[in-house]
Parts: structure tokens; sequence; C-alpha cells
């Protein structure tokens, strides 16, 4: 059960109003998880892929406490969440594209669905890109997409292109599938980066190409796009003609492109926090490798993310207003 708030929804819908909405499910954002569930917050960790971020792709971890066997960075985030889901986190797969963070309660809009919280913790971790490739700024939303559940329909029995090796990469190319003629599947990696089964069912699909240790060079088109340039491993370089480019690339900045400026970022790209991991914005924290002011390993973004739940936990239920006030 979580707070009673007695909101006034924005939307004029019914929709779930979260205690805490918490954007990336890495050990951060799931470290905060277990401790705002455990605290009966309602919470809800809206995630684009297991193996989207860096403990997801991350082979085998062996200094992370409690964990003395060498596991895999996947396997010791699932355990993580359903530690979570024990306490009655919610885990929703979607990519959060914008938000109003200004508003109460504040909105989260995903390529699935939209998403209230009185509270929101950032822990998107610092796997984004920095550099894209060139035609790809020129052709978005004309041919460049970054969401195939959104896109997929326009592409009907046309050629595609997917760019990418994660979970989040093959899952948005098996929707793909559903509309398209052909996915040209374009990994940068050798192998692809995900769960073995929906690795097997993208490498099977009839209606996939792919093309294994593939560097995407460019994006050609005039109004539209008309094909891409790559390159793969040991190759001359390859044209392919397509109508559409989804791009699930991964990089090392921190994600923050969905906040679209609404909180301030040091020259670096990082988010800035206080003490207790609270944003410019009250009741927006962030934590974990989206923050660039820390040592990037698992055990510290966890670490983070149980203070700015704790936060969150005091900010929610009011508890600095019953603290004594000695100034009189
Ligand atoms: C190759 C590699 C090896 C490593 N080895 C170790 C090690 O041995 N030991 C160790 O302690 N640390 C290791 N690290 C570091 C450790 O993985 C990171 O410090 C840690 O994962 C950071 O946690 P995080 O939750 O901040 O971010 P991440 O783990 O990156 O998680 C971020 C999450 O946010 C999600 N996300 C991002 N954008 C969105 C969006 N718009 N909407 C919804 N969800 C989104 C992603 O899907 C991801 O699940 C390694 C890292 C790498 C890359």
């Amino acid at each position: 059960m979580g707070l009673e708030f007695g909101l006034e929804l924005p939307l004029g819908g019914e929709e779930t109003v979260y205690d805490v909405a918490i954007i990336g499910g890495g050990p951060a954002g799931t470290t905060a998880a277990i401790y705002t569930a455990r605290a009966n917050l309602k919470t809800v960790v809206i995630d684009k892929g297991l193996t989207a971020g860096a403990l997801g792709i991350t082979s085998k971890i062996a200094n992370y406490p409690g964990i003395p066997e060498e596991i895999s960075g996947a396997e010791l985030l699932l355990r993580m969440r359903r530690q979570a889901e024990q306490f009655g986190a919610q885990f929703i797969q979607d990519k959060i594209q914008g938000c109003e963070l200004q508003r109460d309660p504040k909105v989260l809009y995903g390529n699935n669905g939209t998403y209230l919280a009185r509270t929101v913790i950032i822990a998107t971790g610092s796997m984004g890109r920095g550099n894209r490739v060139p035609g790809e700024d020129r052709l978005l939303g004309r041919g460049v997409s970054y969401c195939a559940t959104c896109d997929a329909a326009f592409f009907r029995d046309q050629e595609v292109v997917v760019a990418g090796n994660n979970d989040e990469a093959i899952e948005e190319a098996l929707f793909l599938t559903r509309f398209v003629r052909r996915v040209h599947f374009l990994s940068p990696t050798p192998d692809l980066k995900a769960p073995a089964e929906l690795a097997e069912e993208l490498l099977h699909h009839p209606k996939v190409t792919f093309y294994p240790g593939a560097v995407l060079k460019e994006i050609v088109g005039e109004e539209r796009v008309e094909g891409v340039r790559f390159r793969q491993r040991g190759q001359p370089e390859q044209t392919l003609s397509v109508s559409g480019a989804f791009i699930y690339l991964q990089g090392g900045q921190p994600i923050t492109d969905f906040l679209q400026g609404q909180l301030p970022l040091s020259e670096t790209g990082c988010l800035i926090v206080d003490r207790e991991f609270q944003t410019a914005i009250p009741g927006v924290f962030a934590v974990g490798d989206v923050l660039c002011n820390h040592v990037k390993q698992a055990v510290v973004a966890a670490a983070e993310g149980a203070v700015a739940a704790m936060a969150v936990e005091k900010l929610l239920r009011g508890r600095e207003k019953l603290a004594v006030d000695w100034s009189k």
C-alpha cells in the first residue's frame, strides 16, 4: 500500500499516482526501489532493458559484497530486482522519452505509457551516446527513430535497419518484424549482448538479416532516409537501401536527454545534486553513474540509491516538519 495523498490528477484519467517513480533499473535504481518499497511507498521502476545498462552488460562480477561467486551482471541485477519485487516494487519495461518534473504529480512519458508520481529518482546511468553518425540528426523524424513501438507502423512492408546489440535493440527489432518486410540488424559487436533465448529468437527470425561487427557510418537521404553506409570487420564498406533507421547504440555519456533541459547540468553533462542526491527540483533525485562525481562501481551506485530512497521517504512522510525547531 502506498501513501494516501488525495491528489488531483493532471491528466484527468484514473492513472495510478506512484509515491516514487524510478527511471532506470540498474543497481542504483533497483536498490532505491528495495528501500522505498520496503518503506511501504508505492514504487515503480521503469527500465528500457536489462542489458541496456552498465551492470546488465557486464559478463562477470566478483566484487559485489555478499556474492562471492562470479556471476553475470544481468544475473546480479535480476536478484536485486526480485528482492525489490518481494517488497512490492513494480518493474515496467519502457523507455522514458520526456517528462514534466515541475508538475504535481510529476509526469513521465514513456514509449508505452505515461506515469504519474509524487517523487522521481533518475538512475539512468552513463551509457548514452555523445556523437551521432552523419545524417542522424538531420533525418530524425524523417526515417530515423529511437522508438520502434512508436513508429513501426509507418514502415509497413518496407526495409529498415536496426543498429544496436542489447536486449532493447533486439526487442525493438522483433516488434518491427510484425510490420516491415525486412530488418537489417547491424550489431557493433560480433556477439549480441543479450539473454541467449532473446538473441536466438532474433537470429532465427525469417525477416531478420544479421550483420555482426557492423559499424554504422552514415545515414543517407535528401528529404527522408534512403539508405545507410556501414562497415563490417575485415570487409569493405557497404550500402543498404532502407527507408528507416532505428538506433539503439550506446556510449559513455550520462543519459539525460529525456529531461529536455529541465535540470541544470555540469559542463561535462552530469546532473548536479545535494548531499541527499536531490536535484534543483524538489522531489527529483538522481543517483548512480548518471552523476559524474563518484567511483563507477555497482556497490557505490547501490549505496547512492539507498540514500536517495531514504530522503524520498523523509520528504513524503513530512518528517522534516516534525523535527524540533531549536531556533525557538
Ligand atoms: C564493462 C563493465 C564492467 C564493469 N565491471 C564492474 C565490476 O566488476 N564491479 C563493479 O562494481 N562495477 C562494475 N562496472 C560498473 C558498474 O556496472 C556501474 O557503476 C553501475 O552499473 C552503475 O549503476 P547505475 O544503476 O547507475 O547504471 P546502469 O547500471 O547503467 O543502469 C542504468 C539503467 O537505466 C536504464 N535506462 C537508461 N535510460 C533509460 C530511459 N530513458 N528510460 C528507462 N530506462 C533507462 C538502463 O536500461 C539501465 O538498466 C562495470 C561497468 C562496465 C561498463
